[in-house]
């Protein structure tokens, strides 16, 4: 079968690799419905991460079991199941707390670039849905996997509630999928911070109430004169780089949240600015295990549509240019057909 490899920067492949087996008891084989590339993707892609050797790309996936392991048995072929980008028990101690992606025996997806993948620890990783479901609602079905469940989640470790006043900086997937988690939370007022006019339109559809298109002191600036003075309630970190952490924290409230998504690249944190903040954090890989079976009821429910973040869909076949145009922001999310 095709399936995508990257072999270093800018070089993406579609090429010829192994079908997916079953390798362990608890593993399944699904036959994905759609898959895509993810903003993580292109850490590698970039060459801000290592690439020694050639790595099966794809952590993002959906699909219909074709095959599960003899020690598998919440779900069995023919089913639609979505499954997370970390592999996870889902019986452990970090696991019965929420926390599956710090799970004991965590893993990394990976080559859901592909029509095929196999799922380790199918039991603990899968959520199937009671039937099949209707094919306009695969994209939507898809970000559930990663993009929304990580915009949920750093909304989650925000605290965000009713009445909340929330910053989200970073107008990438998951940060527009995190204004639409604040809007499901009951977010009062939804500061975007974005500078690209077909995200701004974006963020305001999932629910945005003010966009802020400035950056560093002036956006900071901008958050405070909207909030009062004050700063957010609750921020949404969603890129990882210094300036967006720096933004984050300085546009929190004394005693707000920030939930950090974005995989830090170069953060440094000042041990006295942070004291002074007085703001709490909570970041890190999102367990979106622990919020699947809510977010495929929302979506089968078409009670949200994060799959609108997909904004062009390419076939496998074309992979590379789906990194590219998301590496160059002409596209926001790339949708895979496989
Ligand atoms: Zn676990």
């Amino acid at each position: 079968m095709l399936g995508t490899m990257l072999y270093g920067p800018k070089d993406v492949r579609c090429e010829e690799v192994p079908e997916p087996k079953i390798l362990h008891p608890t593993d399944a084989v699904i036959r994905l419905s759609a898959s895509c590339i993810c903003g993580s993707d292109l850490w590698p892609f970039r060459g801000l991460n290592d690439v020694t050797s050639p790595m099966a790309m794809g952590h993002e996936y959906c699909g219909v079991v074709e095959e599960v392991g003899s020690a598998v048995t919440t779900v069995k072929p023919g089913q639609f199941v979505v499954g997370s980008f970390c592999i996870s028990d889902n019986t452990c101690p970090h696991c019965r707390r929420g926390f599956q992606s710090s799970c004991q025996q965590r893993e990394f997806m990976t080559g859901a670039q592909a029509p095929r993948a196999r799922v380790p620890l199918a039991d603990g990783s899968l959520v199937a849905t009671p039937q099949l479901p209707p094919d306009d609602l695969i994209p939507s079905l898809l970000a559930t996997s990663d993009v929304l469940g990580t915009g949920w989640y750093a909304a989650n470790a925000a605290r965000v509630e009713a009445g909340s006043t929330v910053a989200v900086v970073g107008d990438g997937a998951v940060g527009l999928m995190g204004v639409l988690a604040a809007k499901q939370m009951g977010a009062a007022r939804i500061i975007a911070m974005s500078r690209h006019k077909t995200r701004q339109d974006l963020a305001l559809e999932f629910g945005a109430t003010d966009i802020v298109s400035e950056r560093g002191d002036s956006g900071i600036e901008r958050i405070k004169a909207l909030t009062d003075g004050i700063g957010a309630d609750s921020v949404l970190e969603c890129v990882g780089t210094q300036e967006a952490m720096t933004q984050a924290i300085r546009g929190a409230r004394p005693g707000a949240m920030i939930g950090y998504v974005g995989v830090p690249h170069g953060v440094q944190l000042d041990g006295q600015s942070l004291f002074f903040s007085q703001t709490g954090m909570l970041g890190g890989p999102a367990p979106v295990r622990r919020f699947l079976p809510h977010l495929i009821d929302l979506v089968l429910e078409r009670k949200i549509e994060p799959g609108k973040v997909f904004d062009l869909t390419l076939p496998l076949a074309d992979v590379a240019e789906g990194y590219r145009a998301m590496d160059e922001r002409r596209a926001i999310k790339t949708l895979l057909r496989v």
